[in-house]
């Protein structure tokens, strides 16, 4: 043990809150409600109420049958992440936290999005408790994210293009930080991930840990034993954290955090931090982890099929965990994930995002080696929806490109005669 791992906020050497002088108070006065409301049973149960009624909790245990026989070995459950609202885990989070904020009283809250799936999450949230909604996203991501930043717009949220830097995510991180410091008397900034200054990587985690609790006592009904492994894959960590709760007691249970091997994780383009050699000890975004830098200490681009894996820093409770051997790191390549989608997608009828089908690489190589008495979980994070415009390019399909072009080539014609009828 460090001398810091005293300290709150602390994960062995890792986590913390590095933050500037002026946001100590607004993170008093967070830390003060987070402890308040982790104390109040009645919290909880207002939240299990709210999940159950507007985002599909408890969500079921599914076993795969189909693909337990594929594979001859252990039996394959799926925990169905993807069935909340908004299709992923992430309703979790930003509910959890929206209940909060009613509580501070604040009536504005603040995020940042990569690929946007927690710009509409947090969006929707906003919504539903009728909060202020302010998304900060690199001009890049505006531009590639287009779906979701329609969605983010109807759903009554200001999108602000971040033009700073490499116009992505961490300079959207940089300005959402600004704005609160400009802002904190009303505003919340609902972080995405385990990540971040203290209190954030705990506060998430306890909204996810629903994920663990429900999935522990299915396993038990449904298999009636422990399962002898459970599989989550890792962007910032909030969804391996959640369903890891349920069984980091339980020292037989094989926890496996899958990462992003992108090209392989032996190239220049992946997002690795535990399984990979291009991470190092570092401080930034307010907090103390694995961060993919060069030797000056620059953050490293990333690259990941999914983009919801496409992230330079690891959560600090994952860091900790993979230090001790509690968790095993592994990490699943863009083609393993295409192969291990479509085999999915034709045994079950269930289309995993492409973040959750990293999980499922890593339990298909595991499971064969297994029997029947055993058991595995693969937390399946979000539905693949979302991920049509990839998929349907990984898969180079024909008649998708017809239909693009074709959409492309009504748009053009329609503004050419709106434009001929005003000349
Ligand atoms: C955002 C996202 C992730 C990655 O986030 P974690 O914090 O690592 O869980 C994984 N899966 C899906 C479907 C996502 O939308």
């Amino acid at each position: 043990m460090t001398e810091n791992s005293a300290q709150k906020g602390y994960y062995g050497p890792w986590g913390g809150a590095f933050i500037p002088e002026v946001l100590h108070q607004t993170f008093a006065e967070l830390n003060l409600a987070y402890e308040k409301a982790r104390a109040d049973e009645s919290f909880w149960q207002e939240y299990v109420r709210l999940m159950g009624n507007y985002s599909c909790r408890p969500t079921p245990l599914t076993y795969a049958e189909n693909l337990s026989n594929h594979f001859g070995g252990a039996r394959i459950f799926i925990k169905r992440e993807d069935l909340n609202h908004t299709g992923a885990h992430k309703a979790n989070n930003v509910m959890g936290q929206g209940l909060l904020v009613k509580r501070m009283g604040k009536k504005r809250v603040i995020a940042e999005t990569g690929a946007g799936q927690h710009g509409v999450a947090t969006a929707t949230m906003a919504a539903r408790f009728g909060f202020a909604c302010t998304i900060y996203m690199g001009e890049e991501d505006v531009a590639r994210q287009r779906p979701n930043v329609f969605w983010m717009e109807q759903l009554g949220a200001k999108v602000v293009p971040v033009t700073d830097g490499s116009k992505t995510l961490k300079d959207a991180i940089n300005e959402a930080f600004r704005d609160w410091v400009a802002r904190m008397d009303d505003t919340h900034y609902v972080l995405g991930t385990v990540c971040g200054p203290h209190p954030f990587p705990e506060m998430v985690a306890w909204f996810q840990s629903i994920i663990g609790q429900e999935a522990r006592s299915q396993i038990l009904e449904q298999h009636g034993a422990m399962p002898a492994a459970v599989y989550a894959c890792v962007g910032g960590g909030s969804n391996a954290m959640g369903i890891f709760q349920g069984f980091t007691n339980e020292s037989g249970v094989d926890l496996v955090g899958v990462e992003a091997g992108g090209k392989g994780i032996h190239t220049d383009q992946h997002a690795s931090r535990m399984t990979g050699s291009r991470a190092a000890a570092g401080v930034a975004q307010g907090y103390k982890t694995m961060f993919l830098q060069d030797e000056d200490g620059q953050m490293l681009d990333t690259h990941s099929i999914a983009a919801g894996l496409d992230y330079v820093g690891i959560s600090p409770i994952l860091a900790r965990l993979g230090d001790s051997g509690r968790v095993r790191f592994e990490a699943a390549t863009d083609d393993e994930v295409i192969a291990a989608l479509q085999l999915t997608m034709r045994s079950e009828g269930i289309i995993p995002a492409l973040e959750s089908a990293h999980a499922f690489v890593q339990a298909f190589k595991d499971a064969p080696k297994m029997n029947r008495h055993d058991a595995i979980i693969i937390n399946m994070s979000g539905r693949g929806d979302k991920d049509i415009f990839t998929i349907a390019h990984a898969f180079d399909d024909p008649s998708w490109k017809r239909f693009i072009i074709g959409r492309g080539d009504e748009y053009r014609n329609s503004m050419l005669a709106s434009q001929k009828a005003k000349d």
